[in-house]
């Protein structure tokens, strides 16, 4: 469960940027939550407070009962990769590795990354890829993927280490309608499967398909 309470963001410009204000939000396991709202008005700030790569400025954050404004850096760190999924316009995917490969590189960069053997990454890495149905181009270039496979891609990296919340900002911004489509179909499976999933949009079909609606305009947030 997230529970954001008050939270505010301000980024010490001049003049000061006053990003999030006042924001309250309760998001429960298996929600489906679309943010909505124009450009610079704090959506991708707010997706990189739940994400616990940025900290409000003030108010409360908590995460499945744990308050993560007071924890150390490392400890954020720890929480962000047994629980949170994150998943970009871009797809971020290294084009001279495998769909393999990238999806077991996503715990190469995680701080205290298990040393459970390259084996045992790469089981977990297929069965990431069973579960987003890419299990038929594993060791494909991603140059070789069409970009919805790519996202799809990009998602089982996402949820290689198993989180319970899955953060995408704009993820079907680069794809046809077609594949998005296919992205969409998947997050209705994962959220069947219990994940949490809070995506930014600004595409009527994406926030359509969502369970609940946000709109953050000028660092405020209302639900519709
Ligand atoms: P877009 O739809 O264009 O992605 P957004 O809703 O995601 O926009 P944010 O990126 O959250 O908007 O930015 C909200 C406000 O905070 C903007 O005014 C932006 O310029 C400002 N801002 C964001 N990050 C920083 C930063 N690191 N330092 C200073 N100001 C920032
Ligand atoms: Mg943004």
């Amino acid at each position: 469960v997230i529970a954001l309470e008050a939270v505010s963001k301000e980024f010490p410009s001049d003049p000061p940027v006053h990003a999030l204000s006042d924001v309250s939000l309760v998001v429960r396991p298996a929600d489906y939550l679309a943010i909505v709202g124009p450009s610079g008005s704090g959506k991708s700030t707010l997706l990189n407070v739940l994400g616990l790569l940025d900290r409000p400025s003030s108010g409360s954050y908590l995460l499945d009962g744990i308050e993560t404004t007071r924890l150390r850096d490392g400890e954020r760190t720890r929480l962000r990769g047994s629980r949170i999924g994150f998943v970009f316009q871009s797809f971020h995917l290294l084009s001279h590795r495998s769909v393999a490969e990238n999806v077991m590189l996503a715990e190469v960069y995680q701080s205290g990354a298990d040393k459970r053997g390259r084996k045992d990454r790469r089981d977990r890495a297929l069965r990431a890829l069973d579960r987003v149905g890419l299990s038929h181009r594993v060791d494909f270039l991603p140059d070789r993927l069409s970009g919805g496979e790519r996202q799809r891609a990009a998602i089982a990296r996402a949820l290689m280490g198993g989180p319970s919340l899955l953060l995408c900002d704009e993820p079907t911004g680069n794809l046809d309608s077609r594949n998005t489509d296919a992205v969409l179909d998947l997050f209705d499976d994962l959220r069947d499967q219990g994940l949490t999933i809070v995506v930014i949009t600004h595409e009527t079909e994406v926030s359509g398909r969502a369970r609940r609606r946000v709109r953050i305009t000028d660092g405020i947030l209302v639900e519709e």
